[in-house]
Parts: structure tokens; C-alpha cells; sequence
């Protein structure tokens, strides 16, 4: 019947996985998942910080405590944002086809899962480990990034899209290296971000920040 279908459509749940390092959380990963939500009609955003980027030197990110933080406070307000702790509470390297077989198992069948990266990120997981498993379990949505290309050079088709977000070049990396050479972070990332930055001390220098995890 027409109404059972459209009973069944809505129990699919429509899930934006944006994992990240997110050291810190800054407008550019907002305004992405915030704009892939609407595009693609989406419930809700994960945002999921990884434990041990393992592309990442990990003496040289914050700990995973402070960047888990950051995230929880930077998209507290958006009631369809929220922050999962996955990757954090695993054990070993961080690998995202682990984190997307996890969404999977937790949501059950009724899920569709689109996992939200920027351009750059989106040309590096084409060289990643079980890249067709990942294709099967996510639809990818790239996004571009200024500096970086866009492209669908070398994608699978029917598995990536590529969507035009506003473009902020904004880059954790750029916010470190200003709080640590004393430049202002103020509206490149929320206002809470820039007040718990200030109050750990985090960035001010090249040292490991908070033990790692
Ligand atoms: P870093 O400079 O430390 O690498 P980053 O700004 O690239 O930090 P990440 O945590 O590495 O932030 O990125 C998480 C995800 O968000 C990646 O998919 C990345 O491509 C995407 N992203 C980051 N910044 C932007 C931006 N300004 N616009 C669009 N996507 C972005
Ligand atoms: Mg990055």
C-alpha cells in the first residue's frame, strides 16, 4: 500500500558521518556538514573525532579528550549535530571503515550513511585499505575546499557526489599556528572554541598538548 511505503521511507534514517581530527573544530567542518544536511536531506550529523589519525604524528595533536571537547561544544547547539565517541574509546590506529561497519551495526538496516569529507580528504581515502567495502557501507560526499581540487577523477561511479559549500578557507592547522604566533582565532571558529583555547592554553606551543590518545 502507498501508505506503508511511505511509512517504511520515513523509518530510514538518513545519517551524516563527518570524522575529522578536528584539532580544532572550525567553521569550515560547520558549514560543511551543515550544508551536506540540507542537500541531502539528512536526520542528523555524527561528528566523530578519531582516536589515532594514523596519516597523523600524534605527538603533534591534542589529546583526544580536548578534541572530543571542542566538538561537543562547537555543535551543542545545532539539535542536529551530534558527537559520537568511537573512534576516541577504540582501541589502536583509527581506521574509518571500522567506524562506518559500527554506525552500521548500531543503526540497524533501516540506515542510510553518507560520510562528509572536504576535497583533500576525499583524494586521500581513494588510496585507503577497503575503499570498495567503505563504498558499499557509505555513500561519500565531497566538498570543496578552497586550495584544493575538487575532482572525480579516479571515483566509483554512483558512490561519491560532489557538492558545492560555501568556501571558507579556514584550516585547523592555520588556527594553531596563529594562537601560537598570538594571532586572533575569533570567528574561524565558534566563540566557545576560541574561550576553551584560552582557557587550556592549548596551541601556545609546538609541545604535545594534553598526553595524546
Ligand atoms: P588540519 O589542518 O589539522 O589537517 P583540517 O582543517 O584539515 O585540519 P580535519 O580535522 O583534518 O581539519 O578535517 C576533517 C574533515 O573536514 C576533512 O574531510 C576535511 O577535508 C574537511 N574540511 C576541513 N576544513 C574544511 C573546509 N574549510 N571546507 C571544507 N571541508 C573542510
Ligand atoms: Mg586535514
Amino acid at each position: 500500500m502507498a501508505g506503508d511505503n511511505v511509512q517504511n521511507a520515513r523509518r530510514t534514517r538518513r545519517v551524516g558521518v563527518m570524522g575529522g581530527t578536528f584539532d580544532p573544530i572550525h567553521h569550515g567542518h560547520l558549514v560543511a556538514a551543515s550544508e551536506v544536511a540540507h542537500l541531502f536531506h539528512l536526520d542528523e550529523v555524527v561528528f566523530v573525532p578519531t582516536g589515532r589519525p594514523w596519516q597523523k604524528d600524534m605527538s603533534k595533536v591534542a589529546s583526544a579528550e580536548h578534541r572530543y571537547l571542542m566538538t561537543v561544544i562547537a555543535t551543542a547547539e545545532n539539535p542536529q549535530f551530534r558527537v559520537s565517541r568511537m573512534e576516541i574509546d577504540r582501541e589502536g590506529p583509527t581506521y574509518t571503515i571500522d567506524t562506518l561497519r559500527e554506525m552500521r551495526s548500531e543503526y540497524g538496516p533501516g540506515v542510510s550513511l553518507f560520510f562528509i569529507t572536504g576535497a583533500d580528504a576525499l583524494g586521500a581515502i581513494l588510496s585507503w585499505r577497503n575503499v570498495d567495502e567503505m563504498f558499499d557501507l557509505a555513500h561519500f560526499v565531497g566538498c570543496n575546499r578552497p586550495g584544493h581540487r575538487l575532482t572525480d577523477t579516479g571515483l566509483p561511479d554512483g558512490k561519491v557526489s560532489l557538492v558545492e559549500v560555501p568556501a571558507l578557507a579556514i584550516s585547523s592547522s592555520e588556527c594553531r599556528e596563529r594562537v601560537r604566533k598570538g594571532e586572533p582565532i575569533w570567528y574561524l571558529v565558534p566563540d566557545g572554541i576560541v574561550r576553551y583555547v584560552n582557557k587550556t592554553g592549548l596551541y601556545l606551543d609546538d609541545r604535545m598538548t594534553g598526553g595524546g590518545h
